[in-house]
């Protein structure tokens, strides 16, 4: 992850982080990188890694990255305990976060360097948060000078910053603070910036923001929505009858195909 997020940083341009919950949703994505020849990020919330689910899929995630015609990066997103990232580390996942966004900073730079070491000697790459993208009612903006001392302290290959974006849908709509960005990404000409809250923000922004200095857009509700919509919508047609369940898959994977090609082109700049 480390190498395309440097190379998108150094050409204005960002790479999709997707966040999947399966077979269905993680091949709709390589399917689209593969036919835009662009990187992409698959990841993986936090919680499927304390349930089992990020363990048994790992395998053909593994293959599936193996296999494209494009460099995937296979990302712990949100790793909230050290053993998240080791366990995601040990099951062939190449990228981790860690999120200590909510603790004390000092306690946020422990445990981040603690992970992105033990990441580094794995050959892997790590993820950091400073200041907190809101998740319910709690936020926090990045501050300038503390997002240079912890990316230092730290060691982390990539920094998710707290510019105006929430997680989930917007209940009004969301306002950048673009210079905020742009004075962080001055501040650590090095680091590739990471954008959490993609989903529903206008994309008028995200593009400012790319320009700013983001490398990383994770989208994760949108996206999952997609799949939920397209879901229904064929399970509905279905009205009763049968039809093999990998067949059903199939116009699923292709609505979430179109949803990821949309936005990997526009994070490319080519749209
Ligand atoms: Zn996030």
């Amino acid at each position: 992850m480390k190498e395309m997020l440097g190379e998108a940083r150094r050409a204005h341009r960002a790479i999709g982080a997707f966040n999947i919950t399966n077979y269905e949703t993680a091949v709709s994505v390589i399917r689209a990188a593969e036919a835009e020849k662009e990187p992409v990020i698959v990841q993986l919330y936090m919680r499927l890694f304390d349930t089992g689910k990020a363990r048994d899929l790992a395998p053909t995630l593994r293959a599936m990255a193996a296999r494209a015609s494009v460099p995937v990066a296979l990302h712990l997103d949100h790793g909230s305990t050290v053993r998240q990232a080791e366990d995601a580390l040990a099951w062939g996942y190449t990228s981790v976060m860690y999120d200590g966004s909510r603790s004390p900073y000092d306690e946020n730079v422990k445990w981040t360097k603690h992970v992105a070491e033990y990441a580094h000697a794995l050959g892997a790459t790590c993820e950091g948060e400073i200041g907190h993208v809101a998740q319910g009612d709690e936020t926090a903006l990045t501050d300038v000078d503390e997002a240079v001392a912890f990316a230092k302290a730290t060691g982390v290959d990539a920094l998710a910053v707290s510019i105006g974006t929430a997680h989930g849908y917007y209940k009004a709509e969301p306002k950048l603070d673009i210079p905020r960005c742009a004075a962080i990404a001055d501040a650590l000409p090095e680091t590739p910036l990471v954008l959490h809250g993609g989903s529903g923000t206008p994309l008028a922004d995200v593009r400012r923001a790319i320009e700013a200095g983001i490398a990383k857009v994770n989208i994760a509700t949108e996206f999952l929505d997609t799949f939920i919509k397209a879901s229904l919508k064929v399970y509905g047609d279905l009205n009763g009858g049968f039809v093999p369940p990998d067949k059903l898959a199939d116009p699923i994977i292709d609505a979430c195909s179109a949803h990821v090609t949309r936005l990997i082109r526009f994070f490319a700049g080519r749209d």
